[in-house]
């Protein structure tokens, strides 16, 4: 198998030279970025398999840089934050990232979260060829699952990966209800612990993007204090 090509995004060398050689031994790919204009430079012209983004950088918010990464890019976030508030750890992963680790961090803690976030990446990117991919109409929505295209009334739909696997896991079940911890877990992480506001927050974008009322919703509808369900093809008038 490839080296995995990891874009290290760090303005601190006592943090990205010890650190990238520790991914080079370790069998990755590293190329370093001290800026945000010169990580989404790199971004443009060359394939990664991962971005581990620092959230300050002397040219503007690491934020800024996943907002702009997630436009054109599927690639697997991992955000490094000397902030350590739950706040910012979400903000992290409404942006579209896989996950976060928190500074000081230990080298191989953090080479332990690329990994688990690439098989992820790789296991979706994998679980989606196997599994019927027949597109899925539901109303107006069409989902293709293999294509990871969605469109509503024959319009595009415009969803982050996020968005879409939250989409797909919801359409995957139609009719029936979907639970908040199996969403958060088979969306974001199979071991997740914490705040599921994220959810709420995706949930949100969906709605919108679809043109859904939340008071009167046509596709996605709120199950009080257990989950999420959407509609089936049948309940839908054409
Ligand atoms: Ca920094």
């Amino acid at each position: 198998m490839a080296a995995a090509r990891i874009l290290f995004v760090e303005d601190e060398a006592s943090i990205s030279d010890p650190f990238s050689r520790a991914l080079a031994r370790e069998g990755f790919e590293p190329t370093v970025a001290r800026t945000a204009r010169e990580a989404l430079a790199l971004a443009e012209r060359a394939q990664f398999d991962l971005v581990l983004l620092d959230l300050n950088l002397p040219d503007g918010d690491g934020r800024d840089v996943a907002r702009d990464l997630r436009r054109h890019s599927d690639m697997p976030i991992v955000m490094l934050t000397a902030r350590g508030t739950e706040t910012d750890k979400i903000v992290g992963l409404e942006l579209g990232a896989d996950d976060y680790v928190v500074k000081p961090f230990s080298g191989a803690e953090v080479i332990a979260r690329i990994r688990a976030v690439l098989r992820r990446s790789q296991g979706r990117q994998g679980l989606d060829t196997p599994t019927p991919s027949e597109p899925a109409a539901i109303g107006a929505l069409r989902v293709d699952f293999g294509a990871r295209q969605v469109t509503l009334g024959g319009a595009p739909v415009d969803l982050s990966r996020k968005e879409f696997d939250l989409l797909s896991e919801l359409v995957r079940s139609a009719g029936k209800v979907v639970s908040r911890e199996d969403l958060m877990s088979r969306v974001w992480d199979e071991n997740w612990f914490g705040s599921t506001k994220t959810l709420d927050t995706h949930i949100g974008w969906l709605r919108r993007k679809l043109g859904d009322d939340t008071a009167d919703p046509r596709y996605l509808h709120t199950v009080r204090g257990v989950g999420f369900r959407f509609s089936a093809p049948e309940e839908i008038q054409p």
